[in-house]
């Protein structure tokens, strides 16, 4: 039997996939995707249990995911080193923050100005066709009611720090007033990839094939995706390949098919977790608010971002499950809740500290020896100095490094338009293979943006009209 030649194929479901898939079946008529479902069969496990220490609020209940998503992708974190994967339609995508930094401009300046512009272009049109909040200038806003927190006439007096309004990805339709969270429905209006499918996916004609990609191979013009449900085998061959399956198994999958033994760096945002204790409640019904307002320094405002939020009953939770010992106050920790504010700093990517590299058949993801805890420790110094001057919280805190990866913004493994051995060209065709397309956070680099995700759909979204 004569073997099928796919056209093209996206292996993923994330944001990243699904905002190529979207512009991409504005001109054609059909698309094929490589896209794993949640199952209960058992995967021989690698052993990976200790970053489930810090398993993301979001993600509690989603263990098997996780694991999973290591064991078939056959890849091992070593101790200390944390990071996150989810195997299931949409992936990370389902449990993002919902936080997107609007300046997406700065971390651009190495592209050409059309490549600039039509970056740009994409992240307005996600901006108005997803009905996000937030503003990103006065003819592009659908704005929402911000916590008082901190009032502005303070924050704009400060001199070594300075506000900026992240764009939440809340999908409200546009009003004349401001937009109340607490009217919000946290399930159906989250820009989740499973969302995103439904609302702008669900009719086109799209056919998921339910494998997980395990190597590529080259024939002759054409891409074999080599692919296994767990217990069947199966090939596809493509003319063209879209990778959009995140940083990391876009990046493992072109180190087997490049045979590079080297390590390679992945970048991220080192995050410092710190909690305060609230003098006035933030009351919200939430289960999970986002930040209303970021801090970044007026000086270097690239160094890091901090973000504030008040306590919920996942965050709760997630600090039971790792510290036991506080089980006992988990009724107390509960009715406080609204008094803590939990921040997130997240810090500039030169302080990043995760490799990736192949060792026999698995590949394997570790941190090395480097003593950064010091300047973390000086970042959350001065939030803390910042907020007690407003004297909207009590005089103590808690500093918490949950370890590098525990930031779950995984990026710029073969950057565009840099001329590397590993990179790709502004179209986001891998060098000397432009049958291959990558689309998610791999071809990125976020030195200025904390917040990266706007971005990357804003990128995927671009090539999805070009391709
Ligand atoms: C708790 C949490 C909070 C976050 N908050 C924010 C935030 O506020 N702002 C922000 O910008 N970012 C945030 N992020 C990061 C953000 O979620 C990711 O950057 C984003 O989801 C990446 O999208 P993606 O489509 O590239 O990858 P993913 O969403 O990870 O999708 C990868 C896809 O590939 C599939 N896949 C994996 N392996 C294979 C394989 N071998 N074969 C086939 N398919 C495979 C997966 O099943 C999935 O469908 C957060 C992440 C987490 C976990």
């Amino acid at each position: 039997m004569k073997k099928k030649i796919y056209d093209i194929i996206v292996v993923g479901s994330g944001l990243s996939s699904l905002s190529f898939i979207d512009s991409y079946l504005k001109k054609q008529k059909k698309i094929d995707v490589i896209s794993f479902k949640k199952t209960k069969k058992s995967f021989s496990q690698i052993n990976n249990k200790h970053i489930l220490e810090i398993l993301p609020p979001q993600m509690i209940g989603e263990e098997k995911q996780v694991l999973d998503y290591f064991s078939i992708n056959k890849i091992l974190i070593k101790k200390k080193t944390k990071f996150f994967g989810s195997l299931e339609f949409g992936g990370l995508s389902n449990y993002w923050g919902l936080q997107i930094d609007k300046n997406i401009k700065n971390d651009l300046q190495d592209f050409s100005k059309k490549t600039q512009k039509k970056i740009l272009n994409s992240f307005k049109e996600i901006f108005k066709k997803q009905n996000l909040l937030g503003k990103i200038n006065e003819k592009n806003q659908n704005l929402f009611e911000r916590n008082p927190f901190i009032n502005d006439e303070f924050l704009n007096k400060n001199k070594i720090l300075k506000s900026d309004e992240p764009i939440l990805a809340f999908q409200k339709k546009r009003e004349k007033q401001k937009i109340n969270l607490n009217l919000i429905n946290e399930k159906k209006d989250s820009l989740t990839a499973t969302n995103f499918f439904k609302k702008n996916l669900k009719n086109k004609r799209i056919i998921f094939h339910n494998y997980f990609v395990e190597r590529i191979v080259k024939d002759k013009k054409n891409i074999i995706l080599k692919c296994s449900n767990g217990s069947k085998n199966k090939s596809f061959t493509t003319k063209k390949l879209v990778l959009g399956c995140g940083t990391l198994i876009t990046t493992k999958l072109i180190m087997d098919y490049l045979k590079i033994k080297t390590e390679i760096k992945i970048n991220h945002h080192p995050r410092l977790f710190s909690l305060y204790f609230s003098k006035k409640k933030w009351t919200n019904k939430m289960n999970f608010q986002p930040s209303h307002f970021h801090l970044k320094l007026r000086k270097n405002p690239t160094l890091f971002t901090a973000d504030f939020r008040p306590g919920n009953r996942l965050i709760i939770d997630a600090i039971i499950k790792f510290k036991r010992i506080l089980s006992p106050f988990k009724p107390l920790l509960n009715f406080l809740r609204e008094y803590f504010i939990f921040s997130n700093i997240f810090i500039h990517p030169r302080f990043s500290n995760l490799y990736i590299k192949k060792q026999k058949n698995i590949f394997i993801i570790y941190s090395k020896k480097k003593n950064q805890k010091n300047y973390f420790e000086k970042f959350g110094k001065i939030i803390f100095n910042f907020l007690k001057t407003s004297k909207k919280i009590f005089p103590l805190y808690i500093n918490h490094f949950p370890g590098y990866g525990a930031d779950f913004h995984y990026f710029g493994t073969f950057t565009m338009g840099i001329s590397k051995k590993l990179h790709v060209n502004e179209n986001c065709q891998l060098n000397k293979n432009k049958n291959i397309y990558i689309v998610d956070g791999s071809v990125l680099k976020f030195k200025s943006n904390k917040y990266p995700l706007g971005a990357i759909m804003a990128n995927a979204r671009r090539i999805g009209k070009e391709i």
